[in-house]
């Protein structure tokens, strides 16, 4: 079934046991509780601002989708801060690409469990806290990597899509086809890519080349960790495809 777990930690059994250096013995176990306090409030703060930075992302999707502030603002917007979140988000994570854990977010410990990917445009190395949040990210990024052409052209190309189809559509200058048409063909597009992904990436039985070649960087599921992520996917995904059954049967149903 899974993979076999990994050797545990060692632990911090450093000091000799008793014998006459006795002293030097509690020093350490006492300097162990504080770092293991430090690195605890610092993984909570870590969470906390990556939850923080991740959400221009739901803000973006907001935009593009119901173009609150009217089509041509909303989509400049998303565009606008989708662009520039990578300058921010990515240095943030990187500099703890060595202390968190990808998969779930979490301390990543005395980081045994390196996981090593080609992203567009830099080979990086990321951090798992256990053996099987290793296993489980190495299956999705696996997963990802060898069905990168159809991810990239789902996510890719939904977001093209309503980017340069939207503001023609809401001028009327795509005929019978209405901005509502492609939010929801890129909600459906979206939907048709992430939930393959979530649903069978993580448990697929081939890890997959490694290191793993991706069509998209891998900072923003390191914000709030990729396991989330692929919860994301998984409701926003069926939400977003039953919204465009609903929405073509209503259409096709009217007449319209
Ligand atoms: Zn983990």
């Amino acid at each position: 079934m899974g993979a076999r777990p990994g050797a545990p930690g060692e632990g911090w059994d450093s000091s000799p046991p008793g014998g006459a250096d006795a002293v030097p013995a509690v020093a350490p176990r006492r300097a162990v509780g504080q770092n293991a306090r430090m690195a605890g409030s610092r993984g909570a703060a870590d969470r906390l601002v990556g939850l923080l930075l991740f959400l221009p992302v739901p803000v973006v999707l907001w935009l593009f989708t119901r173009a609150p502030l009217g089509v041509g603002p909303s989509l400049a917007l998303g565009v606008a801060l989708m662009l520039t979140h990578r300058l921010y988000a990515r240095t943030w994570a990187l500099a703890r690409a060595d202390r968190r854990c990808l998969w779930c977010g979490a301390a990543a410990g005395d980081g045994a469990h390196r996981v090593e990917v080609v992203e567009p445009q830099d080979r990086t190395a990321w951090r798992a806290c256990s053996a099987r949040h290793a296993d489980r990210l190495r299956r999705t990024l696996g997963w990802i990597a060898r069905h990168r052409l159809p991810v990239l052209a789902g996510i890719g190309g939904a977001i093209l899509l309503l980017a340069l189809g939207g503001p023609l559509a809401a001028r009327g200058w795509l005929g019978p086809v209405s901005f509502e048409d492609l939010s929801h063909t890129f909600r459906a597009l979206v939907a048709l890519t992430v939930l393959p992904l979530a649903l069978i990436g993580p448990f697929s039985r081939d890890p997959g080349p490694e290191p793993p070649r991706l069509p998209f960087p891998v900072h923003i599921q390191s914000l709030i960790g990729t396991s989330a992520v692929m919860w994301l996917f998984r409701v926003v995904g069926a939400i977003w495809l039953a919204q465009g059954l609903v929405y073509w049967i209503g259409k096709t149903a009217g007449g319209r």
